[in-house]
Order: C-alpha cells, then sequence, then structure tokens
C-alpha cells in the first residue's frame, strides 16, 4: 500500500495545480463551475461538444442560444 503514497500524492498536486490556475484562468486551468452567457445569461451545458480544435484543447463552447463564442471561464472570445 505505501508504495503508493507517491503517486497518489504527485496526482493530487498535480490536481490543485490546475484548480488554482483556474481561479486566475489561466489557459492551463480548469474551471469547475457552470459557464453562463454574458449575452443571454444562458447556462451552458457542463458536458460539452467541441466545436473545433482550440476548444477541445483549451475547454471554451458556443452559447446554443446567442451563438457566441466563449472561453471555458465564460469570458467572450472575439
Ligand atoms: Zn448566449
Amino acid at each position: 500500500m505505501y508504495q503508493f503514497l507517491p503517486a497518489i500524492a504527485t496526482a493530487v498536486i498535480v490536481l490543485l495545480f490546475f484548480i488554482w490556475k483556474g481561479k486566475s484562468q489561466s489557459k492551463f486551468g480548469i474551471n469547475l463551475k457552470r459557464v453562463i452567457c454574458p449575452v443571454c445569461k444562458t447556462k451552458q451545458p457542463v458536458i460539452r461538444m467541441p466545436h473545433d480544435l482550440q476548444q477541445s484543447l483549451w475547454g471554451g463552447t458556443i452559447c446554443p442560444k446567442c451563438g457566441t463564442r466563449l472561453d471555458k471561464y465564460g469570458n467572450i472570445i472575439s
């Protein structure tokens, strides 16, 4: 059992790193909160299909109601 502890500790540190990055809205972060479209206030689905390569790499979505491109933090991409 104890031989797995370094691997578990590393996994936890990596996860915390991505959550911490998400708080500063870094490209490498993850966002655990649901995104709300700033234009029409529609809640975006939690599970979403990426529309292009950039979205599959970095996250983000296109609002199904108004078609606004959003990043994974809900900011408008122009
Ligand atoms: Zn919208």
